[in-house]
């Protein structure tokens, strides 16, 4: 079979030390953060497969899904953890050079179409791979299947059989096959254009709640579609805004009882504590509260872990992922107008083809189909580690949004660039020889 003649060819690489063996699946924001973190901190040459069922890294930048603004400013939106400014810096040196601007003040406060990301993502992942003459990256298109753990390391199955054996798979599959963005911006055209053409069209209805249902409604208004809109979701709110923050917040210990009540209950008490004492915008006490829940999480057990699963998670995700104000207000101005209205759940598998799909809730279920595990069992550690039944799945981590599936967390960039630097170092594939630093 091809890819096992391919990881063949590559054993047999000239210059006889042993490589590690490495994938990533998913070339996402989290697959290119993990890969860059590979590049910069392990220490052993190594080879990695970057392994994406369609799209090529980087390809959330690309056509009118990299024309929508990201939901974080600049500064929060650095691939490398001890440079928080990274990415405010290379905006305003590239803006300055391309002549784009003349000056640029406060560029960590800017939020950025994503093809900007996406090209300053592509830059520090060329910078990283020109430092490592001892690294082999093959980018690779196919849909994984199954994960299976053996004797040798991890199996990666793909859909059409071909299959490979890797050290460490670091699982970066974000909003899984079913929610893929590509299709959800591709079916909203053809929609939009097909009902525009009517002379009495039904509602276009969209199925979501979060970014990628506001950037695809104001696009589809920015290109002229006039008709009516019907924004489906079992929350019946508006994504959020960003607060104004609000540095150096004091919290109390944790408590040391393993219950989610418990924990929730100290939460509460610590917001409450917090906003009379700072005067803190509820933003800001959700975010350094989710910080706190992740301590609290590591003493949860199993069937706790499952509760905030299967019962707040969607909620918690809701109240963290945030929009930039500018965004917020076109939104709200787009309800107000009439045109655009809130209506109970649907199915959006249903055959309907004015229905889309544009929801992003990473699924833990999927995650669990792809491991063959029992979703009950599963959960995962701080550094994306994951385990069954509280025993670690030896050669597995799960990174980004699919690790959200199953803890609180990560709900941002930063975030999730923290988790894979801790998971890059917490593999055992650490080895002692050293290479140059990128
Ligand atoms: C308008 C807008 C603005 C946004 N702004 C931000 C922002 O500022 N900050 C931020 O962090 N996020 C932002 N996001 C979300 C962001 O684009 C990512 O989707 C999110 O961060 C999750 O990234 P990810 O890499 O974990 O997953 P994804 O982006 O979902 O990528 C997962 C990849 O895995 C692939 N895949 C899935 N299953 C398989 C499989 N079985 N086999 C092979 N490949 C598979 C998919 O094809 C996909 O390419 C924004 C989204 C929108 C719509």
């Amino acid at each position: 079979m091809f890819f096992e003649r391919v990881a063949a060819e590559d054993a047999r690489c000239p210059g006889a030390s042993p490589m590690a063996r490495i994938a990533v699946v998913g070339a996402g924001p989290s697959g290119l953060a993990t890969i860059i973190a590979l590049m910069r901190r392990l220490h052993r040459p190594f080879e990695a497969w970057m392994i994406d069922a369609e799209d090529a890294p980087g390809a959330f930048g690309d056509g009118p899904a990299g024309e929508a603004l990201t939901t974080e400013p600049a500064r929060d939106l650095s691939v490398l953890p001890e440079r928080p400014d990274d990415f405010s810096r290379w905006l305003k040196d590239t803006l300055l050079a391309a002549g784009t601007v003349s000056a640029l003040r406060g560029p960590q406060d800017i939020h950025v179409p994503r093809a900007l990301f996406r090209d300053y993502l592509m830059a520090r992942f060329g910078e990283a791979l020109s430092q490592r003459p001892d690294v082999h990256i093959r980018t690779i298109r196919g849909t994984v299947r199954h994960l299976l753990a053996e004797a040798g390391g991890v199996r990666l199955a793909f859909r059409d059989g071909e299959g490979a054996v890797f050290d460490h798979v670091f699982i970066a599959t974000g909003f899984g096959m079913a929610q893929r963005e590509a299709a959800s911006w591709r079916e909203a055209f053809a929609a939009a254009a097909r009902l525009s053409g009517q002379d009495d069209p039904p509602p276009l209805t969209l199925v979501g709640n979060g970014p990628r249902l506001a950037a695809i409604l104001l696009d589809l208004r920015r290109r002229g579609f006039s008709g009516a809109v019907e924004v489906a979701a079992a929350a019946g709110r508006l994504p959020q805004p960003h607060g104004r923050g609000h540095e150096g917040m004091v919290f109390g210990e944790p408590p040391t009882s393993r219950s989610l009540r418990d924990a929730f209950r100290y939460i509460r008490q610590e917001c409450s504590i917090a906003e009379a004492r700072h005067g803190g915008q509820w933003q800001t006490v959700v975010d350094a509260a989710s910080a706190r829940l992740s301590v609290v999480w590591r003493n949860l057990p199993q069937a706790e872990r499952n509760h905030y699963r299967r019962h707040i998670l969607r909620l918690h995700r809701h109240f963290s992922v945030r929009l930039a104000g500018d965004i917020h207000r076109r939104l709200a101005a787009e309800f107000e107008s009439g045109r655009t209205r809130f209506v109970p759940p649907r199915d959006p598998k249903s055959l309907d083809e004015t229905v889309i799909d544009c929801r992003e809730a990473p699924s833990a279920r999927a995650l669990a189909g792809l491991l063959g595990r029992d979703v009950a069992l599963l959960s995962a550690g701080d550094c994306g580690q994951l385990l069954s039944d509280g025993a670690p799945l030896r050669g597995l981590s799960a990174v980004g949004a699919i690790a959200s599936s199953l803890r609180p967390g990560p709900f941002t960039f930063a975030e999730t660039v923290r988790q894979v630097y801790r998971g890059v170092l917490a593999v055992p594939l650490s080895g002692h020889r050293r290479v140059s630093n990128g």
